[in-house]
């Protein structure tokens, strides 16, 4: 059966709205609204919707489909795998040859040390699994007073209950009592929101030294972790200072306080760089991927464990109370696989650093350097932030806590462009696919949906 055929656009949008808890969603308002834009299909950097609307998607999915869609090779990876092993797990001493070729490139392609890996569904259960593992890890060590985790303010960690704690989002703790206890945050690296009349460099260094006050004021002791994304994608493509990772590189290692990088999004080629943290020079203890690692395809997380905690886990840790039914499931791990041999075969990742991310970065701040709406245009390889305020000159925001953002984002909308609002910053983060031409497209729907927001604001 033709599924796309068998209803009309509208009946599938009422279906929708009768049936459907959409994520991150009000439902009141999306059915006030009409419903739904339903996607149908999508090749390369474009999707089409029910109504047969083209759509640019400079936001690859959810900052995932970096090798692009329509990748025939993955399907015909899938297809075979799901004739020859569709399923197995992964417990009870067993393993399926595409999870072990899969942890085995895992630790050659991640920074030096990490050479053990925890599999899993999602960024937010990646997250979780590493609350327990470093709790059991502390525990082993004969430290059990380690149990304070120290994220971030605007920290997107993910959506179940420890990933949300770590998280920084204050309407994601309001609606369910969280954090946890035992989870606390400090002021992100954000420049242009929080620095006030300190240089970047200054600012950098300064939103470090919150780490360090914070871990002093809780007693090292009782200190686990510090987690953090290399570039803060959901807070709002922050981009640190350079000056900020080296020092709480630092603090983490003179308060024997264990360094998470999440690079759940800026993992696999995101910033030009395999790894956010090879941009910085990061060195984790642990690092967490999703999204990229199978181009969104299929689910998959990972846990990256580094030579410390690994040692200690296995040499002293007995059984390790904790897996999912498809930690390591065959097809998403032969997915990731082929992914990953995308991404170097067609030099992707290389691509992102030296021409396709240095071209959007440039198109982007020529189309804004002096548009009245936009204080900063931000970035690194192929993920953008594009900051819209009141006034350029004083850095002062609109007031109503995110409302240009979202005018912005319905004019993208209109323009058959996919960006994002994160309260008042539209956020990018294309296919690492994306054509030079196809960047020249983005920026000028991006530009005519800026100006139509400016003229309604009347500053245009
Ligand atoms: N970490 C980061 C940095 C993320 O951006 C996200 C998702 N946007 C997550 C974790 C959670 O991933 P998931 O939605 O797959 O649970």
């Amino acid at each position: 059966m033709d599924i796309h055929a068998s209803r009309s656009a509208a009946d599938w949008r009422r279906a929708d709205t009768a049936h459907h808890l959409h994520p991150f969603t009000d439902y009141k308002a999306l059915a006030d609204e009409g419903g739904s834009r339903i996607i149908t299909r999508a090749d390369g950097v474009h999707l089409w919707d029910s109504d047969g609307r083209r759509i640019l998607d400079g936001m690859a999915g959810l900052w995932c489909v970096n090798v692009g869609y329509g990748r025939r090779e993955l399907a015909d990876v899938a297809h075979r795998q799901m004739l020859e092993l569709p399923y197995y797990n992964t417990f009870f001493k067993t393993a399926t040859i595409p999870s072990v070729a899969l942890a085995e490139k895992l630790s050659a392609l991640t920074p030096a040390g990490l050479d053990h890996v925890f599999f899993a569904n999602s960024g937010s259960e990646a997250n979780d699994t590493v609350v327990r593992l470093v709790r059991h890890y502390w525990n082993l060590c004969g430290k059990p007073g380690k149990k304070t985790f120290i994220g971030r303010q605007y920290g997107y960690h993910g959506s179940t209950m420890a990933a949300v704690s770590l998280s920084g989002m204050a309407p994601m703790h309001g609606q369910a009592d969280l954090p946890l206890p035992g989870f606390t945050h400090v002021l992100p690296p954000y420049w242009y929101g929080h620095g006030g009349d300190m240089d970047p460099e200054a600012f950098g260094r300064h939103a470090a030294r919150l780490l360090e006050e914070k871990i002093l004021e809780l007693g090292p002791d009782s200190v686990a972790a510090f987690i953090g994304e290399p570039i803060q994608g959901a807070g709002g493509v922050i981009i640190p200072p350079e000056s900020y990772w080296p020092e709480v590189v630092r603090i983490c290692r003179e308060h024997d306080v264990l360094l998470i990088a999440d690079e759940v999004i800026c993992g696999f080629g995101r910033t030009g760089h395999w790894f956010g943290s090879d941009l910085y020079g990061i060195e984790p203890d642990i690092m967490t991927l999703a999204k990229g690692i199978t181009s969104g395809y299929v689910p998959l997380s990972a846990v990256m464990v580094g030579g410390r905690v690994a040692s200690t886990l296995v040499e002293d840790g007995g059984e390790f109370y904790h897996g999912f039914t498809y930690s390591g499931h065959p097809l998403a791990c032969a997915v990731a696989l082929e992914n990953i041999a995308i991404l170097e075969r067609d030099g992707l990742v290389e691509r992102t650093r030296t021409d396709i991310g240095p071209y959007l970065q440039q198109r982007l701040r020529e189309a804004f350097a002096d548009h009245p709406l936009v204080g900063e245009v931000r970035g690194v390889g192929l993920i953008a932030g594009i900051e819209l305020v009141k006034d350029r000159q004083r850095r002062t925001f609109w007031p109503g806590g995110g409302k240009i953002g979202q005018m912005c984002r319905d004019h993208c909308f209109a323009n058959d462009l996919v960006m994002r609002a994160v309260r008042d910053t539209m956020v990018l983060a294309p296919p690492l696919v994306i054509t030079r031409d196809e960047v020249d497209d983005l920026v000028e729907r991006a530009t005519r949906a800026i100006d139509a927001t400016a003229r309604d604001l009347g500053v245009m």
